[in-house]
């Protein structure tokens, strides 16, 4: 029943998609803030296939991402807003179509939020978060999808009979990847081992890509990597356990950004242990960037949208905290008690 209605939304945007394609746009393609390898994958593929199609398309990002991720193909022509506001701006108020992919609420995207709201551009969202804000004219939203990498792919499948291009196989790949955890999350299904298998025969270079995100870390990183599972603390009584950086600690690694990306699934290896999260401490942004991690039933969205300002998939969220460290660590604590039922808790 639910599938169904799923399916035919999903027709329904395909079709007025493709009738918005007719003619010639002008399009810019958003990813959310701290592009992620399925943010970055999923407007960079999109870009590479309307560019091949003869429209217009940039990407304009809220702001910079890790070097392992910057071997993209068609990376280096991302205008950052953060690095080029001026030219962000140019392209979203003149663009006649945006691109809004892999974030569901505009304020995922900073100061490119009064931009988009401001633009006479039609919206189109195509997203797997849960929660959907209703600002696009276009919507495309399955919080049931591995990845929106994954649901690009289906939908260029559907508009394209010529295939994928490389560029376009090796951007999806990308995304599916990294936000499967390298296929083994639950989200993980027979059709994306199937799109997958299409990415492969389209020439995405499986290896090389593994390779360059997971194999590239610096001795610093694992440094930090070491350090910070040497600050795990498990919370009384539940099946939980924390992480905390501080900045004197991030500096003293030399951090670069992405330096700390799955130092929080870590936490999730450990038997018995239902949720895992890690506290980051940003001083230049004076705050406490948040990562939320579950197994089972706990909604690590609900609780991150309650206490933390932030939200995400039911077993991986993001949020932050303004207070200290101390603080932060207090209010986690408290809110974990409060929220304790929703564990499953041996008798
Ligand atoms: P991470 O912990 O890796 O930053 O994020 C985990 C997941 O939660 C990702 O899918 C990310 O897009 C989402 N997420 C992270 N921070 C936020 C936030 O502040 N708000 C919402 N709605 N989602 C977030
Ligand atoms: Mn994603």
């Amino acid at each position: 029943m639910d599938f169904n209605i799923f399916v035919q939304m999903k027709q329904t945007f395909i079709s007025s998609l493709s009738n918005l394609l007719e003619t010639r746009q002008k399009i810019v393609l958003i990813p959310h803030k701290n592009p992620d390898g399925d943010a970055l994958g999923s407007t960079l593929a999109l870009a590479h296939f309307l560019t091949d199609k003869g429209h217009e398309a940039t990407v304009v990002s809220p702001n910079d991402y890790p070097a392992f991720l910057e071997w993209l193909p068609g990376q280096k022509d991302i205008v950052k807003y953060t690095e080029n506001a001026l030219l962000a701006k140019e392209k979203i108020a003149q663009a006649t179509v945006i691109f809004t992919l892999d974030f569901n609420d505009l304020s995922r995207i900073d100061q490119l939020e009064p931009l988009v709201k401001k633009a006479t551009a039609s919206l189109v969202m195509i997203d797997h978060h849960e929660d959907p804000k209703a600002y696009a004219e276009l919507m495309y939203s399955d919080k049931n999808a591995s990845s929106t990498c994954e649901m690009v792919f289906e939908v260029l499948q559907a508009l394209d009979e010529q295939g994928l291009s490389p560029a376009i196989a090796n951007c999806i790949y990308t995304g599916i990847m990294t936000d499967t955890g390298s296929f083994k999350y639950p989200a993980t299904t027979a059709a994306t081992h199937r799109a997958i298998a299409a990415l492969i025969e389209a020439g995405a270079e499986n290896t090389s890509i593994h390779q360059k995100i997971y194999d590239t870390s610096s001795f610093d990183r694992l440094k930090l990597l070491g350090i910070t599972l040497s600050s795990m603390k498990k919370v009384e009584g539940l099946p939980v356990v924390y992480m905390m950086l501080h900045q004197a600690t991030l500096n003293s690694c030399n951090y670069r950004k992405g330096d700390t990306e799955g130092f929080v699934n870590y936490g999730l290896s450990l038997e018995g242990i239902q949720m895992a999260v890690i506290l980051i401490e940003n001083e230049g942004e004076g705050k406490i960037k948040m990562s939320f991690r579950s197994k089972g039933r706990f909604s690590v969205n609900e609780f991150a949208r309650k206490y933390f300002n932030g939200g995400g998939h039911l077993n991986a969220a993001g949020g932050m905290s303004e207070q200290s460290m101390a603080l932060t660590e207090a209010t986690l604590i408290s809110a974990l008690q409060e929220t304790q039922n929703q564990f499953d808790l041996e008798a």
